[in-house]
């Protein structure tokens, strides 16, 4: 099929809940390359919102899974289950986590993590407390419950009434989530570095004392780690970049290379909180999940892939504010954590510079009308991030002074 009869189907037999699309499809991927159904090539800075970590037709990933596919794609949980118990033990041995949990999503790991922090307090017999505190302009994902979780009235406001016991405090204000605890408090949580509206990570001194305040109120501490976490913040995992450690944190996006998977990730003393039947999924862990998640680990190892996100990401975050002068001076800030990386722009230019990379066959994204949103594959070379900056450096300047 061509671009435009897919785009027919879309709007004929498609819920409309993303509008009107970036008008192109993907039939094929190679490394950090996609091709188009008009056979166009393009770059891809964004990497399925920081899914594709190990681009596209790894071959490491390809056979692996390729294996698994023709051996067993599923089988249930009422079964023993090889590649659920490897991959569990591979986060257990590479994390602060004792157990894993897993399941198709990072709503559904973060709806997880709000059950077993319930829980958790109702077997110690405090079954008051059960209230969870949460970040403004955070995203846990798009069910009701974490809908309630996400400190963004535009997502939610529609749905009401949601699951009640959550409050929303601002980031990086102390004082605020210091006063939001009462005695029905259960949990913190929070996304280390905030990823959907924009880039914005939680300052280290923060989050030191957001720890210390957990264990002085014995609060558990939930990050989530859906969109930071496998690497892409630079460690393989979020919270490791703060020297601290969780209770609890979920996992999803770059989890499977693409193959839907999502986990919660917890301490002993919180895991067994869940007793047999408390939770479940019928198709969370299965055989071709979690070897899509073994085969990502291993490429992450072999290839020190955190280590290039922390470098690639320090290489273009420098790059672009050495040269703050003529069209890069439209940005006023970089945030970035390894390859998570948001460009604050002062003009309300951002969708415009968007389409002309996309024009230039790049794939970025933008949150509202002055953030650029860059998550790029964390394969990416030093070549890659130099095509991608001579590229935004062109984009800016059409954009700016035409062209
Ligand atoms: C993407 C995301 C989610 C939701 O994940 P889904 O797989 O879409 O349910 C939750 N939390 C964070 C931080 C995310 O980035």
């Amino acid at each position: 099929m061509f671009i435009n009869e897919i785009k027919d189907y879309d709007s004929k037999y498609y819920m409309n809940t993303f509008g009107n699309r970036i008008p192109v499809a993907f039939t094929r991927g190679e490394g950090i390359n996609l091709w188009s159904t008009e056979g166009e090539k393009y770059t891809d800075f964004f990497a399925g919102i920081a899914v594709n970590s190990i681009g596209y037709s790894h071959p490491t990933f390809v056979g692996m899974v390729g294996k698994q596919l023709s051996n067993i794609v599923h089988c249930s949980n009422l079964y023993y289950i090889e590649s659920q118990a490897q991959l569990a033990k591979l986060l257990v041995d590479n994390s602060c986590a004792d157990k894993v949990f897993f399941g198709n999503s990072g709503a559904e790991a973060n709806e997880g993590a709000i059950k077993l922090a319930r829980i958790y307090f109702k077997k110690q017999g405090f079954p008051e407390k059960f209230e969870i505190i949460t970040l403004e302009k955070s995203f846990h994902g798009r069910t009701i419950t974490t809908l309630s979780a996400t400190g963004q009235e535009k997502y939610a406001k529609p749905f009401e009434p949601l699951t009640p016991g959550f409050k929303k405090v601002p980031i990086n204000d102390f004082p605020a989530l210091q006063s939001a605890i009462t005695e029905n408090t259960c949990a913190i949580m929070m996304e280390p570095v905030q990823g959907e509206c924009g880039v914005f990570p939680c300052e280290p001194d923060y989050l030191q004392k957001v720890k210390k305040l957990c264990n002085d109120k014995q609060l558990l501490l939930i990050f989530d780690e859906v969109q930071t976490g496998i690497g892409r913040t630079g460690k393989l995992f979020g919270y490791q970049n703060y020297d601290i450690e969780p209770d609890i944190f979920t996992l999803a996006k770059a989890l499977g290379g693409g193959i839907p998977i999502g986990a919660v990730c917890a301490k002993e003393y919180v895991a067994e909180a869940f007793s047999p039947g408390e939770h479940g999924s019928t198709f969370g862990g299965n055989p071709l999940a979690c070897t899509a998640g073994l085969a990502v680990l291993k490429i992450m190892k072999d290839e020190n892939l955190a280590e290039n996100a922390a470098n690639l990401g320090k290489y273009i975050k420098t790059k672009l504010e050495l040269h703050a002068s003529g069209s890069y001076s439209v940005i006023s800030e970089i945030r970035a954590a390894g390859l998570m990386i948001g460009i604050q722009l002062n003009q309300p230019i951002a969708p415009i510079v968007k389409q002309k990379m996309f024009e230039k066959k790049f794939l970025i994204a933008n949150v509202g009308d002055s953030i650029l949103r860059i998550l790029p594959p964390l394969i990416i070379t030093q070549n890659d991030a130099d095509a991608f900056l001579a590229t935004l450096k062109s984009a800016l300047d059409e954009t700016l002074y035409g062209g």
